[in-house]
């Protein structure tokens, strides 16, 4: 399989390791000037991975809706900590608050055996 043909998910998981600290699942490739994870799902398109992880594991995002990371850590791409919210709601919500990045360091096992079961 190469790399353009496999699941934008398998591709995600495989570069996000788990902070201990925060639950969070790091995404640790390539990043936007503001922090947020970015990924090629197909040529020239780049999606945020957050977006990725909420289309795989919770579905469509409603238009008119964008998502807030509850957690704060713009890489991180646990569906767990990823909310809807409208436009105003995500800017009322990140005004004012320093967002956060978590620093602890365990290997990316847990992330190698969910790779395995979704192929
Ligand atoms: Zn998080």
């Amino acid at each position: 399989m190469n790399n353009k043909s496999t699941h934008p998910i398998i591709r995600l998981l495989k570069k996000t390791r788990l902070c201990e600290y925060s639950d969070c699942w790091l995404w640790e490739g390539a990043r936007n000037w503001d922090n947020y994870g970015m990924i090629k799902v197909r040529t020239k398109k780049i999606t945020s991975t957050h977006i990725i992880s909420f289309n795989f594991f919770k579905g469509n995002i409603p238009k008119g809706k964008q998502i807030n990371h509850i957690c704060m850590v713009r890489n991180c791409v646990n569906p767990e900590h990823l909310e809807l919210v409208t436009a105003k709601q995500n800017q009322q919500s990140s005004f004012g608050k320093r967002y956060i990045e978590c620093k602890d360091n365990i290997d990316g096992h847990y992330f190698k055996s969910i790779v395995k079961l979704i192929k």
